[in-house]
């Protein structure tokens, strides 16, 4: 088993891993910039070290990390998310120094991160692949050929592209013409990559995943699907496990299809295949995420696999110690992202002092966050400050519990997302189970919640006005 190991990583996902870390009795390293002195995972880790003056670029200097895990003598680096988990140089100069790199070979890495690679490995493994261009687009010219013969609308999208950045959808030539240059220097800004592909938009899908392991043995099994229709902006919001809009044969099927997809790539370690569910039931590939990803929570809810002690256990090249019928799926669990945006304001980033904050408590309910009362959020990083987890054995009753969740977390001194996921919670079409990618869009009033004040907060005004009159 591994002994120690570093965490290339900050904020809730770096505490996340110093817990399971904690728990295996595997000593935990913990890296920080100067602004993030102050920040939990420094706190909580067994050492910190902090990596220059710099917001961003000491999490991101692969050889200032691997050189620090070397002479501080831990054994492994596990890389998160973001930053430079999906990074197959990062993986490689692990390799090279003797480290182990927590995720799959440097070579899967680099194959499932171009999105083009990944849908040509796809395609010759027989998996549905959204229909589009073969590789990368030369030009405008050849972006308009393809768009016309797929037929519009159109997904144009940066291959290395992440965080539902470097997507635009386009309803015409001219919107394409339009989109080709913005999409490319997004791509070169964010990305460093100025590669972008075509595919066809599927109009109002749902967006479903499947969570994969696979050991160093041959063994590769799923953990079932989570839904994450509920997205603003081609990023997630709010995630379900497993989703209330498939059957169980539909269920069985995708399972099955993830874990071929991930097979055929020799894939180790956890990740998760990304499909689009169309309006015909019909399933497409999207990309493979080559790490842990955010929602892996609710996974673990309904399963109670513990997601991150997996990845450690199969990086130090342990069998997985479960076969795929021994996976129990119970109920369903749900994900809320509570980050630090004003909805009413275009989800404007409301960084700040956190004056207040308790966690939510109670059956079924955790929280995996790194902030805690007197907080200030540096306005560097994700806005993603928390995320709530609740789970029931129902549909219906993971909905109250959500509700209750939300309403039972105090934070205070900014903005945040709370307020609009309890009126999503109250939507039918929600309630129903019956939404897709254009939920947030479809629903803007959703937004206008300000005129409604939540009714415990209207109970402690009434109460506070009612003691002022009676001298209580
Ligand atoms: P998930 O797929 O787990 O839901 P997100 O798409 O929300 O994760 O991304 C998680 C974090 O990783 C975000 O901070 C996002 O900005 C970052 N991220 C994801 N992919 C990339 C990428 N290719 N390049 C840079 N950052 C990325
Ligand atoms: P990222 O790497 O940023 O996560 P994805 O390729 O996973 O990018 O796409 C992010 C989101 O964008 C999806 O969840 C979906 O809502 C939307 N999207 C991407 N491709 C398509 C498509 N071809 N048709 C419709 N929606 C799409
Ligand atoms: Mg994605």
């Amino acid at each position: 088993m591994l002994r120690k190991i570093l965490i290339a990583n900050r904020g809730e996902i770096a505490v996340r891993i110093i817990r399971a870390c904690a728990e295996m009795g595997i000593r935990s390293v913990a890296i920080y910039s100067e602004a993030d002195r102050f920040a939990l995972h420094v706190k909580k880790a067994d050492e910190s070290y902090c990596i220059g003056s710099e917001p961003l670029a000491g999490y991101l200097n692969i050889y200032g990390l691997v050189n620090l895990a070397a002479t501080t003598g831990c054994d492994a680096i596990h890389p998160g998310y973001g930053f430079l988990s999906e990074n197959a140089e990062f993986a490689s100069a692990c390799k090279k120094r003797g480290l182990i790199f927590i995720g799959p070979s440097e070579d899967v890495i680099r194959r499932m991160g171009d999105k083009t690679e990944a849908r040509k490995a796809m395609t010759a493994a027989g998996i549905p692949v959204t229909p589009g261009t073969d590789g990368n687009l030369e030009n405008a010219d050849e972006a308009l050929t393809v768009a016309e013969k797929i037929g519009y609308p159109v997904m144009l999208k940066a291959t290395s592209g992440g965080g539902g950045r470097g997507i635009r959808r386009c309803d015409n030539a001219a919107d394409l013409q339009r989109n080709f240059q913005r999409v490319i220097s997004e791509a070169t800004k964010a990305f460093g990559s100025a590669d972008v592909f075509l595919e066809k938009c599927i109009v109002n899908p749902r967006h479903i995943e499947v969570q994969v392991l696979a050991d160093h043995h041959g063994n590769t099994i799923h953990l079932y699907e989570r839904d994450c229709s509920i997205q603003r902006r081609n990023q997630k919001l709010i995630e379900i496990a497993p989703s209330p809009q498939l059957g169980e044969a539909q269920r069985q099927y995708l399972g099955g299809l993830s874990v071929i997809a991930a097979k055929a790539v020799g894939y180790t370690n956890a990740g998760t295949v990304e499909f689009l569910l169309d309006d015909n039931d019909r399933f497409y590939f999207m990309e493979m995420n080559t790490r842990v990803q955010v929602e892996h929570t609710i996974t673990e809810a309904i399963t109670g696999v513990d997601i991150v002690e997996e990845q450690i256990r199969i990086a130090a090249g342990l069998p997985l110690r479960f076969k795929q019928h021994e996976i129990v799926r119970r109920g369903y669990a749900l994900q809320f992202r509570v980050n630090a945006e004003d909805p009413q304001n275009s989800f404007l980033p409301s960084f700040g002092r956190i004056s207040r904050y308790y966690a939510p408590g109670g059956p079924g309910v955790r929280t995996d966050t790194a902030i805690y009362t007197g907080y200030e959020i540096p306005p560097f990083y994700d806005s993603m400050l928390a995320k709530v987890i609740v789970d029931a054995l129902t549909w219906e009753d993971v909905i109250k519990r959500g509700e209750r969740a939300l309403r039972d977390m105090g934070l205070f001194g900014i903005k945040t997302t709370i307020p609009y996921y309890l009126e999503i919670l109250q939507h039918a079409d929600f309630r129903a189970a019956t939404f897709n990618t254009g939920f947030v869009d479809k629903y803007p009033e959703l937004i206008n919640y300000s005129n409604k004040p939540r009714p415990d907060v209207l109970a402690s005004v009434i109460a506070a006005v009612m003691a002022a009159h009676t001298g209580l």
